[in-house]
């Protein structure tokens, strides 16, 4: 497969080749930054890991310039960033046991900028060659701006090919906001109690990113152990780690609807829940 950024990379933790490594994939998950992946689609990776039959894809569509650096990498050039946190997620995949990892390279800008068709043709080209059954993207309330972009050019790839090839489920995923607000019956609980061990070594290879002082690895784990405590009031927890995500399969099943009138539909929810309430016991 030939990539459009001459900084892009594909890695194949187990060494298959590249177009039969791809075409093994069941899950994928499309994010913007180096680290996403492990943060906010671990039940992805864990429904694969060590299972045969299952393989987990990862993309990463930016570079990684511009991120924070202190302690150890406070020295570091936006060049010598890059390779690190180029690294840094390919060490994730072969932890992960990852079918396939491809990091795409594009700056922050790019994807911000929804007049570039290349980046969604890309996407396009990748979504083909992959057919995933279960997509993981960046959920479209999130607030950063760059994982909006990226959720929003793939949405636009899977929506190119949705006659040839449709996932059974499309999640919108939690990093930069929480999915708690969503009405519980809108929520897509995801259990990720598997493999502990395997979730904390996933966000902690990432070392720039958390020796920079932001301890992602225990945020994460943190916000699990909170989504399954706070789900239900009154259930004993089954799980003791949840990820939620919004679903988005309806954004491709039906390519005409319109994604802001999609998400506002979640908020107009929740904003009816908080005043039926009010209404109810003031
Ligand atoms: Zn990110």
């Amino acid at each position: 497969m030939k990539l459009n950024n001459p900084n892009a990379d594909i890695f194949v933790p187990d060494g298959l080749e590249t177009a039969a490594a791809l075409a093994r994939t069941t899950h994928m998950c499309i994010s913007a930054h180096q680290d996403d992946i492990e943060i906010m689609a671990y039940h992805g990776v864990a429904e694969c890991f060590g299972r045969s039959g299952r393989w987990f894809t990862g993309v990463v569509v930016t570079n990684g310039a511009g991120s924070p650096r202190a302690g150890l990498y406070g020295h570091y050039t936006d060049e010598e960033m890059q390779k690190i946190r180029l690294l840094e997620q390919r060490k994730a995949a072969y932890v992960g046991e990852y079918a396939c990892q491809i990091q795409l390279g594009y700056t922050s800008g790019a994807v911000k900028d929804p007049t570039r068709a290349d980046l969604t043709a890309e996407l396009t080209a990748i979504l083909r060659a992959a057919k995933p059954e279960v997509v993981y993207l960046h959920n479209l309330a999130d607030k950063h701006d760059t994982h909006v972009g990226v959720a929003l050019r793939a949405i636009a790839a899977l929506r190119a090919i949705a006659g040839e090839h449709r996932p059974r489920k499309v999640y919108g995923c939690e990093v930069w906001r929480d999915l708690d607000w969503l009405p519980d019956e809108d929520k897509q609980a995801l259990p990720v109690s598997a493999q502990s061990n395997i979730a904390a070594s996933l966000v902690g290879v990432f070392d720039s990113q958390v020796t920079g002082g932001k301890r992602y690895d225990l945020a994460t784990a943190g916000r699990r152990l909170a989504n399954a405590t706070y789900f239900a009031s009154h259930a004993t927890d089954v799980e003791t780690a949840l990820s939620f995500a919004m679903d988005l399969t309806p954004l491709i099943d039906d390519p005409a609807l319109p994604v802001r009138d999609y998400v506002t539909g979640f908020i107009g929810k929740l904003k009816a829940d908080v005043e039926d309430r009010l209404a109810k016991l003031a």
